[in-house]
């Protein structure tokens, strides 16, 4: 097929960072028809994005990379303080937690954001996808049944093409937001330029992240990348202006480090950016979504960006999926905005504090990266989407603090026999989960939920599922979130029948 065929489909995405691959992966597993056109002619090189939070982790566990993932990326080394040759210590930028039964991730992987995009690529080639190199989205009109995208190709010629549905995965310059005319409301957090390089460079242990927080100049922070031999340089500029190129780093090495600027061999990669927050007003017009950075733009600090951005994508595959494959209401596409946009303000917040103690040297608040940055606690509790009809779960009507609600992350349990619930949850569908003295009600259809009832081992005790989740009826929605906690089971073809365009009478009980 030439390039710039115009060929109509389903869903049209813009941009192939991490946030267009995963989408692209998560529809293609679902059967949905999608292109995925990128502006550049081969993928993004840099390390940039390098910290996959624990919650992304169970991202890409579903979408079936993980094995790659792991394989490829590696923990975080210790910090190493310098001031000029001396080495003031060492010290911990994370706080460490080993995997639970709860949660099998237990704190943030290094890998680079290019390796992250590979391997994204890659696993979208495995289902028969494919990434349109040198497409360019220069414009957006859309009426009530479509979306025509305006594209330039490598050939210098245009087009459009007509989607049902755009998402603008196009970074922070978001052609698609700038064409909806979607404002971005924000600031520049701090005055000064960083250069972030990716560097072959000899000279000085790859046991440690090394930072030099007083430079003359500004701080330089020198990062072995896990997985490969470079490591990734960031550097702040005070005075002058960043210079990228291997005379420039060198000269930078050479005079704020006590590294001699010759054991810089080679710059792979380097860019230069005023770390900013903003969020864009809407995250989504008509059948045209924002998502990833063109929604939001976070500081490096605390490692969100990428990790909010995939968690988008996430949360809007499914969606699409059940509207395009399986007829449920278009109406369940506003709970996008819903869901993504308190969770982005929030994670916008943590990360703009901690950019703000690192700059302002609050020791103590800028080595803080505990569990609010895991996204492991993110949730949709009140929205859209969450029914808790567990009101009887203790005498006065509450349940237990511990226990989680509808709208919580499922958590993850080892299983009688082997396996886990994570293994249940993996792929596209719904999983129901029966506890304690619930039972799976007959007649759920199996191709959209698959229903278990889970009786843990005695062994399992406090680990396991029951002890987990307690007593009842768990619906599991296809991003991992609990969509219904019940104790009837008439509630649960109630509540699937929102999401397929089947009566709610074939799909188990009918409701009084
Ligand atoms: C220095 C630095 C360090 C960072 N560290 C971390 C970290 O540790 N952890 C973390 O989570 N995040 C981090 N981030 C943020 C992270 O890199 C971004 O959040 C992430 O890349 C967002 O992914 P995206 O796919 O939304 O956008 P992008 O990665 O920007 O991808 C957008 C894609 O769209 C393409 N495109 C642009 N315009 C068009 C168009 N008109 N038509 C077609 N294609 C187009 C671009 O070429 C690009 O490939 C860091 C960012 C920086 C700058």
């Amino acid at each position: 097929m030439a390039l710039n065929s115009v060929r109509d489909v389903d869903v049209l995405i813009a941009g192939a960072g991490p946030t267009g691959l995963a989408l692209a992966v998560d529809l293609a597993r679902r059967g949905i028809s999608a292109r995925l056109v990128e502006q550049a002619d081969r993928l993004f090189p840099g390390s940039r994005g390098k910290g996959l939070q624990p919650r992304t982790l169970e991202v890409l566990d579903d979408l079936g990379v993980i094995d790659a993932v792991l394989a490829f990326g590696g923990p975080y080394p210790l910090m190493m303080s310098w001031q000029d040759d001396r080495r003031l210590g060492e010290w911990d930028l994370l706080e460490r937690f080993a995997p639970t039964p709860r949660a099998p991730y237990g704190e943030v992987w290094m890998l680079t954001q290019w390796r992250t995009q590979e391997i994204l690529h890659e696993r979208l080639r495995e289902l028969g996808g494919v990434v349109e190199f040198g497409i360019t989205l220069t414009g957006i009109t859309q009426d009530g049944d479509g979306v025509d995208a305006a594209l330039s190709f490598p050939d210098g010629t245009a087009g459009t093409v007509r989607a049902r549905y755009l998402v603008a995965a196009d970074g922070g310059r978001s052609a698609g937001r700038r064409a909806l005319g979607v404002g971005m409301t924000g600031e520049t957090i701090d005055p000064h330029p960083i250069l972030i390089a990716d560097l072959l460079l000899g000279g000085i242990d790859r046991d440690h992240w090394h930072v030099w927080p007083k430079a003359e100049g500004g701080t330089v922070m020198l990062c072995p990348l896990a997985g490969t031999d470079h490591f990734q340089l960031l550097a702040q500029y005070t005075d002058t202006g960043p210079d990228g190129s291997v005379e420039g780093v060198r000269a930078l090495v050479g005079a704020r480090t006590p590294i001699g600027g010759e054991q810089v061999r080679e710059v792979l990669w380097s860019s230069v950016f005023h770390p900013s927050a903003a969020m864009a007003d809407r995250f989504r017009v008509g059948r045209v979504f924002l998502a990833g950075d063109a929604a939001h733009i976070h500081s490096p600090a605390g490692g969100q960006g990428l990790n909010t951005s995939v968690q988008d994508a996430y949360n809007l595959g499914w969606k699409l999926g059940q509207v395009l494959r399986h007829g449920a209401d278009a109406g369940l596409l506003d709970s996008y905005e819903e869901e993504r946009l308190p969770i982005a303000a929030d994670v916008l917040g943590i990360s703009t504090r901690l950019h703000g103690a690192t700059r302002d040297g609050d020791d103590t608040a800028a080595r803080q990266r505990g569990t609010d940055t895991h996204g492991l606690e993110l949730h949709y509790r009140g929205g859209p989407l969450t029914r808790e009809l567990r009101a009887d779960a203790l005498p006065d009507g509450t349940l237990p603090d511990a226990a989680p609600r509808a709208g919580d992350r499922a958590p993850d349990a080892p299983l009688a026999g082997g396996g886990r619930l994570f293994d249940l949850f993996r792929g596209p569908h719904f999983t129901l989960l029966a506890l304690g003295t619930a039972h799976v009600p007959p007649g759920i259809p199996a191709d959209l939920v698959h229903a278990h009832r889970i009786d843990d081992t005695p062994e399992h005790g406090a680990s396991g599922a029951h002890a987990a989740y307690g007593d009842g009826l768990f619906l599991v929605r296809p991003d991992g979130y609990i969509g219904l906690a019940t104790r009837d089971p008439a509630d649960v073809p109630a509540y699937v029948a929102r999401f397929t365009d089947r009566p709610c009478g074939e799909l188990g009980h009918d409701r009084p």
